[in-house]
């Protein structure tokens, strides 16, 4: 599919990440007024609760853009979003009959504010990047035993806390946890020391579901894709995590980026999970090409300085689709809410600099990486901002993520003071 032109000149580079090909949805404010959902066209956003009000858009018979989540509109079924999707095509598609009445809907992306796009219903964390499972499993239990037994054959996961996921632009605390270093007899409660990112991407369900559903169903039940960063607590992880795994670790904040971009605009890169050892079991059976080809990279700034690049990878480097994920997270019979946000699990290519984690880029604090200001680092420092960003590259067009952003603040000198 070539780039589809739209009336919004911004929307028409090949390298701009929101051409009409894209149409991401995202909840956004002005100056202080209400949040409300639109979607982005070039360097603009179109205001959907307006364009609702004045009958621009349809898609109930009670307006569902006027709130700041995109829940309602998930809630009402996959019929609703592929219209949804057909009439905002119209809308702003080159030559529309529409522009006119659309025009006064546009407002400025430079001038908005960027929200939360949905109400996390519950929040579910993966493994199920098979580089970065393989690099912390050596780092941890030798080569011979990096994969658990269960790794090729079930997506690895827990339970995190939808009260923990937070929007792109959100201040990270760094946070203070109980930890115990090798050679100390006893633990202590100190600031983390070994704070950390996660480069992941975010499967949004849409459609609820209660029982065990196919890898298919599941397919179809995933609304759209966030970028993710998982912040990672990692000296307080390793003391933590055996035997039910990490809790506080990973309970600071999880970021994910403002726009969710929908199934349709990713469907023409789709791409083959990789090759296995093992076939699945039949009820997590591949059901066509299940990942897609999305440029991933993460950049670290120190405070007040340039950016470096840590790491380049790539979303088709999972072992196991978001489908997958969720169909296994349904076996037991867990009910599934729209709004639930699944975890990619770290997602780290073969070579060193396709790494999605300092845990992996220092091999453990061991190897100081360089940054381009000439300073080193193993772990987050105080002050550093992390960038994710993504971007599938189509035949003259490209469907970006925008960006996913966080600052590391200072722990609090005493996190009971009060
Ligand atoms: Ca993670």
């Amino acid at each position: 599919m070539p780039l589809l032109k739209s009336w919004v000149a911004s929307a028409n580079n090949a390298d701009h990440p929101f051409p009409l090909n894209n149409l991401p949805y995202g909840v956004f404010s002005t100056n202080g007024t209400e949040e409300r959902c639109g979607v982005a066209i070039g360097d603009s956003i179109l205001d959907l609760a307006a364009a609702e009000e004045a009958g621009l858009v349809t898609v109930c018979d009670i307006p569902v853009f006027d709130v700041p989540y995109w829940n309602d509109l998930m809630d009402l079924g996959s019929e609703a979003w592929d219209a949804l999707r057909a009439r905002l095509t119209e809308i702003l598609a080159e030559g529309s009959a529409d522009q006119a009445a659309a025009e006064p809907f546009l407002v400025p992306m430079a001038e908005a504010t960027l929200h939360m796009p949905i109400v996390v219903s519950e929040y579910t964390d993966f493994y199920a990047g098979r580089n970065h499972a393989f690099n912390v499993g050596t780092m941890f239990r030798g080569p011979e035993n990096a994969l658990p037994p269960n790794w090729l054959h079930i997506p690895i996961g827990y339970n995190g806390r939808a009260s923990s996921v937070v929007v792109s632009g959100t201040d990270i605390r760094r946070p203070w946890g109980q930890l115990k270093s090798p050679d100390q007899e006893l633990p202590a409660f100190l600031p983390c020391r070994r704070f950390d990112l996660e480069l992941e991407m975010g499967a949004i369900v849409g459609t609820a579901s209660d029982g065990p559903i196919t890898v298919q169903e599941a397919d179809d039940n995933i609304f759209g894709y966030v970028l993710l960063n998982d912040w990672s607590a990692r000296d307080i992880q390793a003391w933590e995590y055996q035997p039910l795994g990490p809790f506080q670790a990973k309970a600071t904040a999880t970021s994910i980026s403002p726009w969710i971009i929908t199934k349709p605009a990713l469907e023409p890169f789709r791409t083959d999970t990789p090759a296995r050892e093992f076939e699945l079991l039949d009820h997590l059976k591949d059901c066509g090409p299940m990942l897609y080809d999305i440029d991933l990279a993460v950049t670290l700034a120190p405070e007040g300085k340039d950016a470096t690049t840590l790491a380049k990878t790539n979303y088709k480097e999972m072992y196991y689709s978001a489908a997958q994920q969720l169909a296994h997270h349904t076996t037991s019979g867990c009910p599934m809410n729209v709004g639930d946000l699944l975890g990619s699990g770290t997602i780290s290519g073969a070579t060193k600099p396709e790494r999605g984690s300092l845990l992996e880029l220092s091999w453990g604090g061991k190897e100081p990486i360089s940054l381009d200001t000439g300073e080193t680092r193993t772990f987050l420092e105080d002050g550093d901002t992390l960038t994710l960003t993504g971007a599938a590259k189509g035949d003259g067009y490209t469907i970006g993520f925008g960006t996913c952003t966080g600052t590391v603040l200072p722990a609090l000198k005493d996190p009971y003071a009060r």
